[in-house]
């Protein structure tokens, strides 16, 4: 029977995990952090990845942790609303053609559903060494074992040392220009609608959750990437609240402690093929990491996963699965890291948002429709 090693715990390693054990083959998965917990606070899958977790077997969980949103409301800085923005449905017609939800509540989906597929997961351990033989390859693993494996499949996010160790001739992270501010707040009364504010250089997102929880983002082109000194970081958050109406009032009101805020650079990446070496291959942030500018990242690595699962399920030796997956995936990966990172690019322009962002974003979204 085929054994893999999966290093990573996020979205990619997890969906890995299912959907290699529904095409027959065998996976463990290594994750570094000690409690696995999810970084980051609320998370959105569109209507294509949502397509994804059907296959995977997830989606009905998830819609019990998800709340659909069926439009975006654009508003100016004052949160009048200037456009409405339905979302695409690639679905039945009755399924939310978007989802917000805690990370949390997306971890647990996909935990349980790795327990179910009855996937070992090692916590607190990594991968000290690889060495690749022609058919199969040996990992030393940090907690001592070292065991043969026919692939690795290498999940371990935008920092992916996997990625430095085995292609290093892969591009590194780049700084999109735009950091990110987030935080968990409650929905404040009246507030139904994931509901965007353009504030010139700062855009302002208050995504309600299920059970009255909000999930807020804050992308910001005024400041550089290295995160404020703890002592400034209230304050620095709260200045930028300020500039806005609507909601956002009573939700900065929430905000009094620094530990409630989290700030972050976005970077971007794509890597070109091959995504493999070594047997050893990349999936998720660890071959295309994205601005979150369409909310897609979480859902490329979704796909790639069900990818994966459908071409180890033919049987395919190594190099041509890993090519074959390449392949599948590199032009809707780009299209999605270089759609989000225009989209930065011109939120980082002065003036009025650029006319062009709509259009790009809906036919960016009409590509992704097509199946994977
Ligand atoms: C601000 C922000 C907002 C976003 N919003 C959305 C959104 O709304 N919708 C969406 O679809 N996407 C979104 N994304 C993108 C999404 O978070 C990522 O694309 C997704 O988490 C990638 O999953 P992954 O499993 O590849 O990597 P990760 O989620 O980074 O998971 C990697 C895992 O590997 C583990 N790990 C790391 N190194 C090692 C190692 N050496 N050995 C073993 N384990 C290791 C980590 O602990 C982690 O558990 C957003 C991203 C950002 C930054």
């Amino acid at each position: 029977m085929t054994r893999v090693l999966i290093v990573g715990g996020g979205p990619a390693g997890m969906a890995s995990a299912i959907a290699l054990a529904q095409a027959g083959v065998q996976s463990e998965i290594v994750e570094s952090s000690h409690d696995w917990r999810p970084g980051g606070i609320g998370i959105a899958l569109q209507s294509a990845p949502l397509r994804a977790t059907k296959q995977l077997g997830i989606f009905d969980d998830l819609l019990r942790v998800g709340r659909p949103h069926r439009v975006i409301d654009m508003c100016g800085a004052d949160g009048r609303r200037f456009v409405e923005l339905p979302q695409v449905n690639v679905n039945d017609a009755d399924d939310p053609p978007f989802l917000g939800m805690a990370r949390e509540s997306l971890h647990e989906v996909m935990a349980a559903a790795v327990a179910r597929a009855g996937v070992a997961v090692h916590l607190g351990v990594t991968v000290a060494d690889v060495s690749a033989a022609d058919d199969d390859v040996t990992v030393m693993m940090t907690d001592g074992r070292t065991e043969r494996f026919d692939y690795v499949v290498a999940a371990d996010g935008a920092n992916s040392k996997m990625r430095s160790r085995m292609l290093r001739d892969a591009p590194e992270l780049s700084f999109s220009g735009q950091v990110i501010w987030r935080a968990a707040a409650s929905t404040p009364t009246g507030l139904e609608r994931y509901t965007m504010m353009i504030g010139g250089p700062i855009r302002l997102g208050l995504v309600p959750l299920p059970d009255g929880r909000l999930y807020l983002w804050m992308l910001d082109s005024t400041i550089g990437p290295d995160r404020p000194p703890r002592d400034q970081l209230l304050e620095l958050f709260q200045e930028r609240m300020s500039r806005f109406g609507g909601h956002a009032p009573a939700v900065a009101q929430q905000l009094n402690d620094a530990s409630q805020v989290d700030f972050r650079a976005l970077n971007w990446l794509i890597v070109p093929p091959p995504w493999h070496a070594g047997r050893v291959l990349l999936v998720g942030d660890a071959a295309h990491t994205t601005t979150p500018h369409i909310a897609y990242g979480a859902g490329l690595a979704l796909e790639d996963a069900v990818v994966l699962g459908e071409l180890a399920g033919s049987g395919l030796p190594f190099d041509e699965l890993a090519t074959a997956l390449a392949a599948r995936r590199f032009a809707r990966a780009r299209l999605v890291v270089e759609t989000s990172l225009q989209l930065s690019r011109w939120e980082q322009e002065p003036g009025p948002p650029n006319p062009a962002a709509g259009r790009l974003i809906a036919e960016t979204m009409a590509t992704l429709a097509a199946p994977v």
